[in-house]
């Protein structure tokens, strides 16, 4: 194995595609910021129980996607394969229930699930995330929705669909188990291995299967909706409601189970049209049942997590390319030497007034120094020589009009603002 390989489904992003990150990333704090919901950062692992008791022991990340270890004081860690066990711990450990509720947070990170790896699926991969916790209106559930189609439109995605579904609360469930289990069973020994051992353990989660053989025995079964409670039913039909007020175009998909244990009533994915077999974007529901599973009173809340790497492929079929549009204010050339020292000098004193200095740290000749701040598209080019340092004063070239101007060395700073340098963030303003 070469260590200079990564780890098989890890990915580099790389400066020249970290535009694209940016623009998603800012996307998503200002819509959640507009929509009431602060940003929240739990650790990157956690006590495996938190993932088995949250997750669901019978469920695929539990039994085989985790990334489980024992660390030096003998605990059972886990990487975090996705955020809302970890949000809801830090409901409980933090005591966010005793402040305004529903508690409305965000996440943004890394999760890892060993997965086997293709495009759109990853072992480490990056979820953009929203719980609201304490909190059962509809409203909210719609919110989950609404959250991720305005990042979506703003980051010029084209071609979703989001597709919704109730899958009740647990006494619906049960009368629903057993309805789907007596039309299963006679022909139960034609499903796939896994839906065979489901069947008794997790029978839901057979709808959920991607084998053709096992869509096909199920397309006939009885659906959850059909056994909603009078609870559960008013609950997805006010869902709804608020979705056809607000004009949000849905689907109903009633084989929707989605991959976790904790979802009760509305579950939902957004599928990008354009993105083949790895196309939920993303995915969430109501999970009233988990912050007691874990531990805490009864608090019902609902979330949803979306997947960053997928949308940026989206975004990439689509042939958007956000590149940096940033260019240097200036670049510094000189001859080595004092003049070397002085170009270091000048270039800290630029950049902690905020403005882009760069200089030569190769040794290059002052021919290669041009070409470099031509490269850089850099708007301004200074020369400092033995000259300049004895009269205090440099050449400015203007690399847009071709205009040289002769200015003192400590108006520098001033000169560049004053024509049209970007000050983003001087570090003055701050110390
Ligand atoms: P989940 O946490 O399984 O509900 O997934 C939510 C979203 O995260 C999915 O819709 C995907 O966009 C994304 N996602 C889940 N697993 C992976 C993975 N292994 N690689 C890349 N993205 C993923």
């Amino acid at each position: 194995m070469a260590i200079t390989t990564r780890p098989r489904g890890t990915n580099d992003i790389l400066p020249a595609k970290i535009g694209i990150w940016h623009k998603i990333e800012d996307t998503i704090r200002r819509i959640c910021h507009q929509f009431g919901y602060e940003e929240i950062r739990t650790p990157i692992f956690e006590h495996t129980e938190l993932f088995e008791r949250g997750i669901g022991e019978a469920t695929d990340i539990v039994e085989k996607e985790m990334y489980t270890f024992t660390d030096r004081g003998q605990r059972s860690i886990t990487l975090r394969p996705e955020g809302t066990a970890p949000v809801v711990r830090a409901f409980l450990e933090n005591k966010l229930y005793g402040g305004t509720l529903p508690a409305k947070v965000y996440y943004v990170g890394p999760m890892f699930r060993y997965e086997r790896p293709q495009a759109g699926r990853y072992r480490q991969f990056n979820q953009f995330g929203i719980e609201a916790l304490g909190g059962a209106d509809p409203a909210l559930d719609v919110e989950m929705i609404l959250i991720p189609i305005e990042v979506y439109k703003a980051v010029g995605l084209k071609d979703f669909e989001v597709q919704i579904n109730s899958i009740g609360c647990p006494s619906c469930r049960t009368a629903y188990r057993e309805a789907l289990k007596d039309s299963l069973r006679e022909n139960i020994h034609k499903f796939c291995p896994s839906c065979q051992s489901r069947f008794d353990k997790n029978p839901l989660r057979i709808l959920d299967c991607k084998v053709k053989e096992c869509i096909e025995l199920t397309k006939d079964v009885p659906v959850l909706v059909d056994y909603l409670c009078t609870d559960c039913s008013e609950h997805f039909s006010k869902v709804k409601e608020y979705l056809d007020a607000l004009n949000i175009n849905y689907s109903l998909n009633n084989r929707l189970v989605r991959g976790f244990d904790y979802y009760t009533r509305t579950v939902f994915e957004i599928i990008s049209v354009g993105l083949g077999s790895q196309n939920a974007v993303g995915g969430g529901g109501r999970y009233d049942g988990l912050i007691e599973e874990v531990g805490g009173q009864p608090h019902p809340a609902v979330g949803f997590a979306a997947g960053l790497e997928r949308l940026v492929l989206a975004l990439e079929n689509q042939n958007m390319e956000v590149a940096d549009q940033r260019t240097p204010d200036c670049y510094i050339a000189q001859f080595g030497g004092q003049t070397k020292t002085e170009a270091v000098k000048l270039a800290y004193e630029l950049r902690q007034a905020g403005l882009w200095a760069e200089f030569d740290y190769m040794e290059k000749s002052l021919r290669a120094q041009m070409k470099a701040a031509d490269k850089f598209g850099a708007k301004f080019v200074i020369v400092i020589g033995e000259e300049e340092i004895a009269s205090n004063q440099v050449k400015v070239r203007s690399m847009v009009t071709g205009q040289e101007e002769l200015v003192s060395l400590g108006d520098i700073k001033e000169y560049l603002i004053g024509h049209g340098g970007e000050k983003d963030g001087s570090m003055e303003a701050n110390s």
